[in-house]
């Protein structure tokens, strides 16, 4: 619906200026740590600002997103951002949260969630108001970092400022980064208390906070934190919580935080991403290394691999032996230094790294594109782990395969995996019992 038609916003007067949202690279401060972690110290878009692509208004004057009208500055981000039409998270939570309503949505990374809070947020926030307004609590620092990443896209040419708090880099930068002012904060809980106790972060005018991934927050046992700081923040505000599974810590939070919200639920409620084929190889615990290693090297077939472990001290010995086997394959999980762990993203991502071996907790939110191959080498633990990180593969419709090592000690939880997903799971067998 609305073809757009014929009115185009380039000008030279609109060539967005440089963006600060993030934490600004141009001070001292920001040089220093620059050095200890370049991945996630650098501003998130280029220094030279983009210039405003060409998009048209639709007959009624208006633009859209797919069927969803959005701000001409809005546009030209979503244009730039190559967003043709929304997802369908994006589809059912954006013109719900445009209007102030509380909502909890069901859904799961790479469903492109990201936005479906990210753009009514970004168009909500009152720019000429010099103070934070909307604040997104993530679990981890690579996803505060990737949420305030696709934020400050988002309002590249609404100019606001986005900071991100997270633990792991000089708390000093981010305060200068808050001084020179913040419309919205991406952090994860434990460094945004730091802050609102050393009074560097007011959210006495914040109206729109959302709890990213909210059933991996309260796993980590953030629930007081969190609490804690809602407490800090206006009652009259919109709260939406956004989770991949709805247990009962993630609805009792509901219940106290949140007022008649609106619940989306995108598919079912163990859902699979839609295109994952999804295998699993009986392997003899003894055999598992060499089972592995002589799958990554005849069946990847230059894709991307990210494999699950259960602890960081099972990651560094499979990293390890693969290596020993010239298996070009790094680890990340916990134990690492920021840097150390911006690093390896970053190759990944690149794709000059195609295996990656990570702890769960590591491996929450992150934005791995183009993952060809998901291993769960040690078993989930539980059927949500499972569906969480099968869901790294196979993002935004992309094809891909979910494999699950299971050994002699795994066979009750394959059969609840079965139980759920029934036909969906093949049997396989590995290249070494062939
Ligand atoms: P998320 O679930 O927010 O982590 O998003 C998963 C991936 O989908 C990210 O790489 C996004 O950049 C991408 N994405 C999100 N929304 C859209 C969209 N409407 N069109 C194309 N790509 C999208």
């Amino acid at each position: 619906m609305n073809q757009p038609s014929g009115v185009s916003g380039t000008k030279a007067g609109d060539v967005a200026a440089s963006n600060t949202a993030g934490v600004s690279g141009t001070k001292p401060n920001d040089i220093q740590e620059t050095k200890a972690a370049p991945s996630q110290q650098r501003p998130p878009r280029q220094q030279t600002p983009q210039a405003r692509p060409e998009v048209e208004a639709a007959a009624d004057g208006a633009y859209y997103f797919g069927s969803l009208a959005v701000s001409y500055d809005m546009a030209c981000a979503l244009k730039n951002m190559a967003y043709e039409n929304p997802s369908p998270v994006q589809e059912q939570c954006i013109p719900t949260m445009l209007t102030g309503t509380d909502v909890v949505a069901q859904a799961m990374t790479g469903t492109g969630k990201t936005a479906a809070f990210g753009i009514p947020m970004v168009e909500r926030v009152d720019v000429n108001k010099q103070r934070v307004q909307g604040l997104v609590l993530a679990p981890t620092r690579e996803l505060a970092v990737q949420v305030r990443d696709e934020i400050a896209k988002l309002s590249e040419f609404k100019k606001l400022r986005v900071v991100a708090c997270y633990g792991g880099q000089t708390i000093t930068t981010q305060i200068t980064a808050l001084e020179h002012g913040a419309h919205i904060v991406v952090g994860t809980p434990g460094r945004l208390l730091d802050h609102l106790s050393r009074r560097t972060l007011s959210l006495g005018n914040v109206n729109m906070i959302v709890l990213d991934e909210a059933d991996e927050m309260l796993d980590i046992g953030f629930l007081p934190d969190i609490e804690r700081i809602l407490r800090q923040t206006p009652k009259a505000r919109q709260t939406s919580l956004f989770s991949a599974t709805m247990h009962a810590t993630v609805r009792r939070i509901v219940h106290r935080h949140l007022q008649s919200p609106e619940w989306i639920q995108v598919g079912g409620e163990v859902e699979t991403a839609p295109k994952v084929k999804q295998v699993y190889f009986e392997v003899w615990d003894k055999d598992k290394v060499r089972g592995l290693s002589s799958f990554l090297q005849t069946q990847l077939n230059g894709g991307k691999a990210l494999l699950f472990r259960k602890t960081q001290i099972g990651v560094d010995r499979l990293v390890q032996s693969l290596q020993r086997d010239r298996i070009s394959v790094e680890g990340i999980h916990g134990g690492m230094t920021q840097s150390q762990r911006s690093g390896v993203m970053k190759s990944f991502k690149e794709g000059r790294l195609k295996v990656l071996v990570a702890t769960n907790v590591a491996a929450r939110g992150l934005d791995i594109p183009e993952v060809s191959h998901v291993i769960n080498y040690d078993m989930p633990q539980n059927m949500e782990e499972y569906i969480h990180r099968i869901g790294r593969t196979a993002r935004m419709e992309a094809d891909g395969t979910a494999i699950t090592f299971v050994t002699e000690w795994d066979m009750e939880m394959l059969d609840m995996i079965i139980d759920k997903v029934g036909d969906d799971l093949e049997r396989g067998t590995l290249p070494l019992y062939e």
